[in-house]
């Protein structure tokens, strides 16, 4: 870290920012100029305490970070890109990854149906909440476990991999005993205790961006998945909130490119969170394999009118497919291949 102190400081004033530094642990390193000193305390910031309080002490203007504060996380850490093995799916390859579904699962019919769908028209990972996060209490909550039930039994029948929330750390087990990925959801992406408790599961983990994330905090909650052991770790951006009212969310694909710069992490673009709006939702895939998305996490229902979450955003079959269909140049063009095509 720097540690800038402010003009016309007499010495014995910097000779206490010296001691405070070493006294913290850091090897300070003083470069004294015409007019002002900086110190450079040399040190590892992500375990070492952090110098920022130095700032207390009225002769110091600022501290300035060197390292990131995520270190598994970084791309510095692990130059060469993860990717990661669900139950047979890779994902974070050359290959992009569909995973599609409703955005509840609601009854044996509408999960069976979406499923055959989906898998024809190239997905290989089906989504669908058992547990779900609704802002009001009277609405459908999910099946719960006869929604993992189902789930189980739609990945027997069409050999599709499973992706499904878990909402609280009671569940992990269950959870994690029916799902290839557990999704970790834009409400619970700061719950630090869930986090942990899905790390240790050793599954791996889909984790959205949460609607008021920053995307350092994003990382350091990715961080918080890896240092508790768990190098799964698949990040989702799935909207913003922001003033915006022409869609539920602001999908942030800035910030899909950054997390490709900043880690090794697969990312992964959720357009139907990301927007609320079916109708966007095929120009938004083009737009996320467009800056690098690993993989596109869609809701797709039979019949959207009657869904019981989400109907707006949800796309019949038809669309999905033709969605897919019409998403071959946009690969090409960003060198990325459907894992059916090989
Ligand atoms: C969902 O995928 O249906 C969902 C609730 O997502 P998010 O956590 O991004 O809102
Ligand atoms: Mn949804």
């Amino acid at each position: 870290m720097i540690i800038v102190i402010r003009p016309h400081t007499p010495a014995d004033k910097v000779e206490e920012v010296i001691r405070e530094v070493a006294a913290l642990g850091y090897l300070p390193n003083p470069i004294r100029g015409e007019y002002q000193t900086v110190v450079a305390a040399i040190g590892d910031e992500v375990t070492h305490a952090s110098l920022e309080s130095l700032t207390a002490l009225p002769q110091v203007e600022r501290v300035i970070r060197v390292q990131k504060r995520y270190k598994l996380a970084s791309r510095e850490s692990h130059p060469h890109p993860t990717i990661i093995d669900a139950g047979g799916v890779r994902i974070g390859g050359d290959e992009i990854v569909l995973m599609a579904g409703p955005c509840s699962v609601e009854s044996e019919e509408q999960l069976m149906a979406t499923a055959h769908a989906v898998k024809a028209a190239g997905a290989t990972i089906l989504r669908g909440g058992a547990y779900k996060p609704r802002t009001s209490p009277y609405e459908f909550q999910g099946l719960g476990p006869e929604g993992l039930r189902l789930l189980a039994a739609a990945r027997k029948e069409t050999g599709l991999r499973i992706i499904t929330e878990v909402l609280s750390e009671r569940d992990v087990e269950t959870v994690a005993g029916t799902a290839d990925i557990l999704q970790l959801g834009a409400r619970n992406s700061q719950n630090f205790q869930l986090l942990i408790a899905c790390a240790r599961s050793g599954k791996p983990i889909l984790l959205k961006r949460g609607m008021s994330m920053r995307i350092e905090e994003w990382l350091l909650a990715a961080e918080y998945l890896l240092a508790h052991g768990n190098p799964n770790v698949i990040l989702c951006e799935r909207g913003i909130r922001t003033f915006e009212n022409y869609t539920r969310n602001t999908l942030d694909l800035a910030a899909v490119a950054i997390a490709k710069q900043e880690t090794h992490l697969p990312v992964v673009v959720d357009p139907s969170q990301g927007c609320g709006r079916a109708d966007l939702v095929k120009v938004l895939c083009r737009g996320a394999v467009a800056v690098g998305a690993d993989g596109l996490l869609i809701e797709v229902h039979p019949n959207p009118a009657e869904a019981l979450s989400d109907g707006q955003q949800q796309l019949d079959p038809p669309s999905f497919a033709s969605l897919v269909a019409d998403l071959g140049p946009y690969l090409s063009a960003a060198g990325r291949v459907l894992p059916a095509q090989r």
